[in-house]
């Protein structure tokens, strides 16, 4: 197969999920769950007329004289009685409006003598009263289907008393390592040995996007390791594996998960890094085959596993947060393949950007991956940029 450009490979991702089965859960669980219908109140907001300072209820037809303080509304406790003429009723803010009642006056602007009020100034009938229904009424929509719940949708949801919500359900992502040079954090590194890093950079991005990573460790390359552990999938939606996709004679997993049932959809895209990246479907489970550099799985993760996810969540296809910078350096031409070149940019006090991309781009070198704040996007053929030229970048922070 040939390099598959780009936004074919998004496509055919695309294409192939869809949204996930809904759930109900409660308010409690439901920060950055995503609504699976549009959510109504179920009750109205306020449930009654209120007042929205402290201060004193009146007929505004009687502000001119003294009035008589006859009783109070508290939040939470309202006077139960009907204001007639020449009266006042004391309230606060949150408080029941008083039957009879037309006007709120904030108590800045009345003298109190005793039972008497003197008010100095109030210009319109109907004052400071928050009306029944002001926020929304019952069965209003507060939240519509796709919309990622956070903190202002809670409070929104729980004004509204809703207690229980149906939500797409998280995606369940497997994630394995495959490599004989790999051992788990924390243990003895001996000669010929790293570190597993790429599974916990997974187990991070899954959870810090919404999904529920299950990790299966390490396969070595061997066909049994491999058989062992694609012995352990079940339950989940997507199946990630690290490492072993490219040409060399230890890639292997691709032809033994083909012999399993793998049914391939693309392998190799025209990007760097991320080159050898295998799609398919995996007896029903949607597999991404990542190169093992770590930026290169991670560049895969962005531009195809992350808009994946988020389709299954049922937040659409999302776009990558794209922006332009003014370049601070020159760099040549574009290659054959899309470069995602790690890269830093900042802001002035204008909110213009500028970017640079002088780290080190091997795509096996997590420092520069994790001191950038961006992936500066070099398309195919781009013709050499001069130094403050603009440039697409992608925001990963
Ligand atoms: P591969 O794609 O298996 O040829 O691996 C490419 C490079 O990535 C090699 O240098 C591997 O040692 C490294 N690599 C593969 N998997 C991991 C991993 N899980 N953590 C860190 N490095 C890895
Ligand atoms: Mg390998």
């Amino acid at each position: 197969m040939g390099l598959l450009p780009v936004s074919d490979a998004l496509s055919t991702v695309l294409n192939a999920v869809t949204e996930l089965k809904t759930e109900i859960v409660t308010l409690g669980e439901a920060l950055g769950r995503v609504a699976s219908a549009d959510i109504t109140a179920r009750l109205t907001q306020p449930p009654f007329a209120a007042s929205a300072m402290d201060g004193y209820a009146v007929r505004f037809d009687d502000i001119a004289g003294p009035l008589r303080v006859v009783g109070e509304s508290q939040a939470g406790r309202s006077y139960d009685g009907i204001l007639r003429e020449g009266e006042a009723v004391r309230i606060f803010t949150g408080a029941p409006m008083v039957s009879g009642a037309d006007t709120v006056i904030i108590q800045e602007n009345v003298s109190r003598n005793g039972d008497l009020i003197v008010i100095s100034d109030c210009k319109e009938k109907g004052s400071n009263i928050r009306a029944a229904g002001g926020d929304f009424k019952f069965d209003d929509v507060l939240i519509q289907t796709g919309t990622k719940l956070d903190a202002r949708h809670i409070a929104l949801l729980a004004a509204g008393n809703v207690a229980d919500i149906s939500v797409y359900k998280k995606p369940r992502v497997a994630i394995l390592a495959t490599g004989d040079e790999l051992l788990e954090v924390g243990s003895k590194i001996g000669a010929d040995k790293i570190v597993n890093s790429n599974v916990p950079m997974f187990m991070a991005l899954i959870e810090e996007n919404g999904g529920i990573p299950v990790n299966l460790g390490i396969a070595r390359d061997t066909a049994q390791s491999i058989k062992d552990k694609i012995a352990m999938l079940k339950d989940v939606d997507i199946f990630v594996s690290i490492g072993g996709v490219s040409v060399g004679d230890y890639d292997i997993i691709q032809d033994i998960l083909k012999q399993a049932g793998l049914k391939v959809s693309f392998w190799k895209v025209a990007m760097q890094p991320g080159k050898p990246l295998v799609f398919g479907d995996f007896n029903g489970i949607h597999y991404f085959g990542m190169p093992g550099n770590p930026s290169s799985s991670y560049v895969c993760f962005i531009n195809f596993l992350l808009p994946a996810m988020s389709k299954m969540m049922g937040l659409g296809p999302c776009g990558l947060k794209e922006n332009l910078a003014k370049l601070e350096h020159e760099l040549k031409a574009g290659g054959s393949r899309v470069n995602y070149m790690r890269a830093s940019y900042s802001e002035n006090e204008k909110g213009e950007k500028s970017v640079t991309a002088r780290l080190p781009q091997s795509s096996a070198n997590l420092s520069p991956l994790a001191n950038s704040n961006c992936l500066l996007v070099r398309e195919i053929d781009a013709p050499p940029a001069k130094k403050g030229d603009f440039v697409k970048i992608i925001l990963i922070e």
